[in-house]
């Protein structure tokens, strides 16, 4: 019996298709072309919707998702799907940012190779009867040093390739490890500047986010040698055109290759006059085999996440917990509980949230940044939010919306990571701060792979950090522990265990396993006792 129903709502190669028909537990429908108010009248239907470009996903069809879990993007690009939307709705968008990659580098090493023998342009001219040779010197590649912005997946197989051609490789990418463009033989700048001056050919294969509008113009293409041939294969506007246009025009640019536009489709535009600026209509991922990559990857990750199993290239889920190291999974099971913890003995409308990563353990980072969400935070500060506001508001927090909820909240996420505090190694600390008060909360995990909450705020504990307890706070002075074991003890709540930390002749709190429950009435009468300042149940 099928379980889930997903709708393909853009043509997907048939590879896909078959996957998804193969499963018994998929009742798959196909509506390429279905129009913006047909889809939202049926998108809450089905358990996952799989899109390429063709397909718009915007905030108003997502008002009521009724059962849709998961937005399938079959390709890269996120354009056509408002993230922020989903997200807050708690839909998984995915795509499949691998199974192009080969056809976008090939398609950038033939720009290259096309931009500097001017092929296109010989290709016409000898079309229309014309043997001009001298027109069409061309300059030669090995040798000449290529210039790569943004050496991710296809900067960095664009890389390797030009390498076979006997080119020496530079590259600018703030985001990657030294370590990746070693291992490439390619040599990373700290400033786009010297990568401009020193290339021969630039190739542009960053996302378009506000840092990359515009990454290159008048003054970029100024500085960079005469002569240069430029190549955009990335995403419009990266390459300012109108900047482009007069570079080309001028000869400082020697010839350039543009898949990609600001506006597309491409009606008359300026670059199209002239013979040096060699064009295609965005077929960086049009292959047959690009597209069959596309489409199995994406049915298999959908396919997996709505069976529960692991998948990957969740873009608004930035990390997956089982990817994490095992002990990492347990801290980032303590952020859950230590969130937990402090949105119920916290009071006030939450202002800030900060969550310091403390340790050596931290020092790397966890997760990949996805330039396509607005903000993103390592997995720990967003299990903390998750946990948080689970237990602060009444919608259903995930993964996935926790830090929209907070942002929509006015709430202020604050993210670090510090070497040592106080004499702690590892340790992750939370900072709540709301309108009436503030609170520190730090926890461990120790060697027997328990997870602790080690102190709160003044007070040292040594509590773990599961299950659920009676939390109650005090004046430091004789006899109320014994009050509140006498309550318990006549209402035959039996006591597990104690955690208590007090300041001396100050104030006192504990935190109580039991082996029942606390009804509400017995809360009541424990807040009667003389001396007692709060008492709750929480639960971690
Ligand atoms: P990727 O995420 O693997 O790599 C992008 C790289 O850009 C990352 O290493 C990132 O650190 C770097 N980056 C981000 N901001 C930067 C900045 N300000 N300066 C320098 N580097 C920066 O992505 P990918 O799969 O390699 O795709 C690269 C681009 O190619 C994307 O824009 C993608 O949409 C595009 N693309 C186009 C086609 C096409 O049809 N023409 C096909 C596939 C991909």
């Amino acid at each position: 019996m099928a379980l889930y129903k997903v709708l393909i709502s853009d043509n997907l190669a048939p590879e896909g298709i078959e996957i998804l028909q193969r499963d018994d537990q998929i009742e798959l429908e196909i509506r390429v072309g279905i129009s913006p108010g047909e889809l939202k009248e049926c998108i809450g239907d089905y358990d996952a919707i799989i899109t390429r470009s063709g397909t718009t996903i915007t905030a108003d069809l997502l008002e009521n998702p009724g059962r849709l879990k998961i937005i399938g993007r079959a390709g890269v690009g996120l354009d056509n799907i408002d993230l922020e939307a989903a997200s807050i709705k708690g839909i998984i968008v995915m795509n499949a940012p691998t199974g192009n990659t080969i056809a976008a580098t090939e398609l950038t090493m033939g720009m290259m190779l096309a931009a500097a023998r001017k092929i296109p342009a010989a290709n016409i001219s000898l079309k229309h009867e014309e043997w001009t040779r001298k027109k069409f010197m061309g300059r030669q590649l090995y040798g000449k040093t290529l210039g790569v912005i943004g050496l991710g997946r296809i900067g960095g197989s664009v890389a390797a390739r030009a390498k076979a051609f006997g080119m020496k490789i530079i590259a600018f990418d703030p985001y990657i490890k030294k370590a990746k463009a070693t291992g490439l033989g390619v040599t990373l700048y700290d400033r786009l500047e010297d990568v401009l001056a020193l290339s021969d050919v630039i190739t542009v294969h960053t996302p378009k986010t506000d840092e990359t509008r515009d990454m290159i113009s008048v003054p970029e293409l100024n500085s960079m040698k005469d002569g240069v041939i430029i190549i955009n294969c990335a995403r419009g506007g990266i390459i300012n055109e109108d900047a482009l246009y007069e570079a080309a025009k001028s000869g400082k640019v020697f010839a350039a290759g543009v898949d990609v536009f600001g506006q597309e489709p491409l009606g008359p535009h300026k670059l199209l006059e002239l013979d040096n600026v060699f064009v295609t209509p965005h077929i960086g991922a049009n292959t047959v085999e690009g597209q069959e990559g596309v489409a199995v990857i994406i049915a298999r990750q959908v396919i997996n996440a709505l069976q529960g199993r692991a998948y990957e290239n969740a873009v608004n889920i930035p990390f997956m917990r089982s990817q994490l190291p095992p002990i990492m999974q347990l801290y980032f099971d303590l952020a859950e509980s230590m969130g937990r913890l402090a949105a119920q003995i916290s009071k006030g409308r939450p202002e800030s949230f900060e969550l310091i990563m403390v340790g050596q353990k931290f020092k790397e980072d966890f997760g990949e940044r996805v330039f396509d969400i607005p903000f993103s935070f390592q997995p720990f500060t967003v299990a903390g939010l998750k946990g948080f506001l689970e237990k602060n508001i009444k919608e259903t927090v995930s993964f996935i919306n926790a830090s929209y909820l907070a942002k929509e909240r006015d709430m202020e996420i604050h993210e670090s990571k510090t070497s040592s505090y106080e004499n702690y190694n590892d340790l992750l600390l939370l900072r709540l701060k709301t309108d009436v008060d503030e609170h520190l909360l730090g926890g461990t995990v120790f060697a027997d792979n328990v997870c602790r909450i080690l102190f709160l705020d003044q007070f040292h504990l040594e509590m773990v950090a599961k299950g659920s307890y009676l939390y109650f706070k005090n004046i430091d002075k004789p006899g109320i522990v014994g009050r509140v074991g006498t309550v318990l003890g006549k209402h035959r709540i039996n006591i597990a265990g104690f955690n208590l930390s007090r300041i001396m002749g100050g104030k006192a709190v504990s935190f109580v396993s039991l082996d029942n429950d606390v009804p509400e009435p017995v809360l009541e009468e424990l807040l009667e006792q003389d001396g007692l300042l709060e008492a709750k149940v929480v639960s971690l």
